[in-house]
């Protein structure tokens, strides 16, 4: 593709600083961190005004669709520090017969390591690259470790991966191939996350567990920047997310104020929706109480493991962005999910992974409900192929040495 010759690159990024999102404490940026000093999360932020000065909205428009397209508004500041598995856009795909005629799955299967996970993953090994850190540590359920075990092998960065002993058996052996160190651990990714704080505490590695860095949500944030340039530069009605630590969640809403600080779109805000599942749903819990953070949830089960988070250190960026919105934080069961990932995949032929079932279970629910209607533009996520999650066996036999009546197949 050719960029118009009128347009001139500006610099790569225009990062000013880091900052607590709960106290708005100043740190430095370009340097490895952690919390913040009151044990929140901290966030990159940019130079809006003087971004909005030296990047017009056509020279991103003309350039290729990938993720490095926003390159302004991400943390890397140095191109050689990119350590790319082929980070495409994830396309809308229209779910007619098992959402609605303006029901559109975001099919995040489609990056590399099969999950969005690589889209945070990429972002926080590319600055870990650049910050010349050797050796990083992560609790997780199964994409995000997959995703940081892909990432820091190709960076040359040392990974030790710890998750639960029940994470699904796919997870654990491409986290093994990908040339990370995994462990099983008898507890839940906060029990896993427990330890690696303690191994970053004695500082043994960088620890980049969910909303524990701050770059991971910078590269979760580009989920919004996408939808914006695929919505024509203004937003859908109303997302679906499944909801675990939130990071998609809290970047997209980040993204948003971003946008529209740099006038590319206007006021206008989708409903969030934070799915949940009902057998690990602290989010709804705090919502439902109208407190401001979340409770652990405990004996946490759902077949949706990306959900299975009892404990999120971002609760309060989730349920305010969720309030904010007008939408609100809602669960499913198992086997609503379990119905909805089988009926997308028959009646449209989409494979979704369990917690993608889950946004189209939480979107039938919601319309029952009158939170949505028919005509709104709605966008679910599909977080991971479904391939990497066990199925159903519905297959039947066939003896080739019997005779085969073809007819009744
Ligand atoms: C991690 C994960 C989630 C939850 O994402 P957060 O942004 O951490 O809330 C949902 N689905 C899948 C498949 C995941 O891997």
């Amino acid at each position: 593709m050719t960029l118009n010759p009128n347009l001139t690159e500006p610099r790569a990024s225009f990062v000013t600083h880091l900052e607590c999102s709960m106290t708005g404490e100043h740190y430095p940026a370009d340097q490895p961190r952690g919390l913040s000093s009151v044990g929140r999360p901290v966030i990159v932020r940019y130079d809006l005004a003087a971004l909005k000065a030296a990047l017009p909205r056509a020279l991103v428009e003309a350039r290729p669709t990938d993720l490095w397209r926003w390159r302004e508004l991400l943390p890397v500041r140095d191109a050689a520090n990119i350590v790319s598995l082929g980070e495409v856009e994830t396309p809308l795909i229209p779910v007619p017969r098992s959402g609605g005629a303006k029901v559109l799955v975001k099919d995040e299967g489609r990056l590399p390591t099969g999950s969005f996970k690589a889209r945070g993953l990429v972002m926080a090994v590319s600055m870990a690259k650049a910050l010349g850190v050797t050796r990083i540590a992560i609790p997780t359920n199964g994409n995000a470790g997959a995703a940081l075990a892909a990432y820091a092998s190709r960076a040359g960065i040392e990974t030790i991966v710890l998750c639960p002993d029940d994470t699904p058996e796919i997870n654990v052996r491409e986290i093994a191939l990908q040339g990370a160190r995994v462990y099983r651990v008898n507890g839940l990714i906060d029990d896993c996350g427990a330890i690696v704080a303690k191994g970053a505490a004695e500082g043994r590695w960088y620890d980049v567990s969910t909303l524990k860095e701050p770059y991971r949500i910078e590269g979760k944030k580009t989920m919004g920047l996408e939808l914006a340039a695929q919505f024509g530069w203004e937003l859908p009605d109303a997302i679906f997310y499944p909801t675990g630590g939130g990071t998609g969640l809290i970047g997209m809403w980040k993204a948003f104020a971003e946008l529209e600080a740099l006038g590319w779109i206007g006021a206008k805000r989708p409903k969030m929706f934070a799915v949940q599942a009902s057998g690990c749903a602290p989010m709804v819990k705090a919502f439902e109480e109208g407190k401001e953070h979340a409770e652990r949830w405990e004996n946490a089960h759902t077949i949706a493991s990306g959900i299975r988070v009892p404990r999120a250190v971002g609760d309060f960026l989730i349920l305010r962005a969720v309030r904010e919105s007008g939408g609100i934080a809602m669960a499913v069961d198992d086997p609503a999910i379990e119905a909805a990932v089988e009926r997308c995949a028959r009646e449209d032929g989409l494979l979704l992974c369990p917690e993608g079932g889950a946004t189209l279970a939480a979107y039938h629910q919601a319309r029952a409900q009158g939170l949505v209607s028919a005509d709104d533009r709605v966008v679910l996520f599909n977080c991971a192929t479904g391939l990497k999650y066990p199925m159903p066996d519905r297959s039947k036999t066939l003896d080739r040495h019997a005779a085969i009546d073809l007819a009744a197949l």
